[in-house]
């Protein structure tokens, strides 16, 4: 009898163990194949990125440049505006920060914007609540489709396409260069816009360099599409113009210190052609 029972203590020892694995994954394993990539839209089984250690936030604010148009300098969120034409009602704080005011929707910039250079600062909330894209979410997205994703991943799972800096459900950035809840972060993005032709089609696509708190995480990464959940990203034609919107997923997330330089001359340079220089 004991030869009998000792292999089924083993086996339910194993099951124990596995299901207690499985439970640690986060993302999905029945969402579609992206394009040109190995894996599955927030793929349960994508590897997150290194952790790599930025360093503690400066003290001072990045100052913005003198020819950069100013998005919000702690005073005013008269740059700002909700999506059916409303003054932006998120909440400006005594220190110099505007911080998302639930339920009240995402904020867009009045003024268009095609291919920039946009600095923002950033903060999750101190106290820890949530978990995976429920902790910390927020997002900065060009055109108001494009989003480089805000949340709170120190110490946080979730998939890897969805983490800090992610290009959303497309691209994990090359490391988690987070810092911790509460502190502040810097996002410094080169956004280059897509172009598209008379009939709608595309030329040319989105593509996104970001340094999140001083660290390369997406070098001219290219956009599959506007951003999607659960789902392959596609292109519509839109102007060459458009807003720059930030998410309200329900999380106090804080701002601070947010300008854009337009970029118009660097769009149409082809790299490829650029031999002999
Ligand atoms: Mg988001």
């Amino acid at each position: 009898m004991h030869r009998v029972l000792r292999p089924s203590f083993v086996l339910l020892a194993l099951l124990s163990a596995c299901g207690t694995c499985a439970a640690q994954g986060v993302g999905y394993s029945d969402t579609p194949q992206l394009p040109g990539q190995p894996w599955r839209v927030h793929d349960i089984d994508r590897p997150n990125p290194p952790v790599v250690d930025p360093g503690p936030a400066s003290a001072c604010e990045v100052p913005a440049p003198s020819d950069a148009v100013v998005l919000f300098d702690g005073t005013t969120l008269d740059a700002w505006q909700h999506g059916d034409g409303r003054d932006a009602e998120w909440t400006v704080l005594p220190d110099g920060a505007m911080q998302i005011k639930g339920s009240t929707g995402d904020i867009m910039t009045r003024q268009h914007f095609g291919s920039c250079q946009l600095h923002i600062e950033w903060a999750s909330p101190e106290k820890v609540s949530g978990k995976s894209q429920g902790r910390g979410n927020s997002g900065v997205f060009f055109f108001g489709r494009y989003e480089i994703q805000i949340l709170d991943s120190f110490d946080n799972q979730t998939y890897a396409d969805g983490q800090a800096a992610s290009l959303y459900g497309q691209y994990p950035p090359d490391a988690n260069a987070s810092r911790g809840p509460g502190a502040w972060q810097t996002y410094d993005i080169i956004f280059e816009a897509p172009e598209f032709a008379d009939d709608g089609s595309l030329v040319s696509p989105a593509y996104a360099t970001v340094i999140h708190n001083g660290i390369l995480v997406h070098h001219r990464r290219e956009f599959i599409g506007a951003t999607a959940h659960r789902s392959v990203a596609k292109y519509t034609a839109h102007k060459p113009e458009g807003e720059i919107k930030l998410q309200d997923h329900g999380n106090p997330v804080r701002f601070r210190n947010i300008w854009v330089r337009p970029l118009e001359a660097e769009k149409t340079h082809d790299d490829h052609d650029d031999h002999g220089h």
